[in-house]
Formats: structure tokens, sequence, C-alpha cells
């Protein structure tokens, strides 16, 4: 597996499937979540609505994913997944780990070959971005997988270095 890094906005990437560091609610927040949506357009909405009403009634749960479309965004995919809350008294490395994981295994589903993901549960959900970072390369290193190529997209230029140390 090909792993690269790029600094940036995800909703401009061409992969087959970006990820999206969504909620459970599946409707749509802030940070990459509110980004997805404003730029992808309803569409994406619509159909997360859909998997609310037929399967995620209670909300998608934390370390799952599903896939939607990517609406007007130039990826085919957007495969929403839930970080965890970063806590100081409870280790939840492993659900973190658990999203990157998940998406990979509904990328294989779909057949897609090419993934973008941003540093999940490292904005409005607190985590430290080294440890992200850490979680996040380990992870997709050690998955198995037929996606062939993925691509971490750091907003800024914090996230973009935390990302290079670990890889
Ligand atoms: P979470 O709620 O899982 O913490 P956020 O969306 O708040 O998710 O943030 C996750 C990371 O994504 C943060 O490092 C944030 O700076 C970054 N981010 C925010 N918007 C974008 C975007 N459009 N593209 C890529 N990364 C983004």
């Amino acid at each position: 597996m090909d792993i690269t890094l790029v600094r940036g906005d995800i909703t401009e990437q061409r992969a087959d499937a970006i990820v999206n560091a969504a909620n459970s609610s599946l409707m749509g927040g802030g940070g990459v979540d509110g980004a997805i949506h404003r730029r992808g357009g309803p569409e994406i909405l619509e159909e997360c609505r859909r998997l609310r009403a037929s399967r995620y009634g209670g909300g998608l749960p934390t370390g799952q994913a599903v896939a939607t479309t990517a609406g007007r965004l130039p990826a085919r995919w957007v495969i929403h997944t839930v970080g965890p809350v970063h806590s100081r008294s409870e280790d939840r490395s492993e659900l973190l780990a658990s999203c990157y994981r998940e998406s990979l295994r509904v990328a294989d589903s779909l057949g897609a070959t090419s993934v973008a993901f941003p540093a999940i549960s490292a904005g409005l959900y607190g985590w430290p971005m080294d440890d992200a970072a850490r979680i996040a390369v380990e992870t997709v290193r050690q998955a198995e997988t037929a996606v062939e190529r993925v691509t971490f997209v750091l907003f800024d230029a914090k996230a973009h270095a935390a990302f290079e140390a670990r890889l």
C-alpha cells in the first residue's frame, strides 16, 4: 500500500472515497463534516437520512463506518465514520483504530482502491494530534485491505508535521 500525506482540504480530493469524521447522528456537524456537506450538496445528507431511517435509528456507533454517495464532490463515495471523543480517564485508542479499519473494510466492499482520510477525532473531538497520527498511521499500515493508495489530508502545518513524523 502506498501512503502519502497532503496538506489541504479533503473535499477537493479525487480519491475513490473520502472519509468523513462524522458524528453519530449522521446529520452533519462542524469541521470536516460541515465542509463535506457544504461542498457535496444535499444528496449526501438525504442518503444519511435514509441510513438513519433504515439501519441507524440510534445513530452510527463510534468506531463504525458507512458509505454514501459523494454528491457534487470529486470523489465517488463518502465513508462516514464516528471517531471517539478523547478522554483523559479512559483509553479509547481501540475505537479510533477501528474507525480506520472499518473505513477500509467499507472501501473494500465498494471496490474503492484509493481512500483519503482526515485526522479523525483530532479536531472538535479533542484528540492530541501526535497520538491521533500514531494510531492512524499504525492502523492503516497494518490493515488487511485491497486499498492500494491511502492519502492523509491534513488541514494545517501542525497536523502535517505530526503525520510526517509518524510516517
Ligand atoms: P472530529 O470531530 O473527529 O475531531 P473534526 O472535523 O473536528 O473531526 O477535525 C478533524 C481534523 O480535520 C482536524 O485536524 C481539523 O483541523 C481537520 N479538518 C477540518 N476541516 C477539514 C477539511 N476540510 N479537510 C481536511 N481536514 C479538515
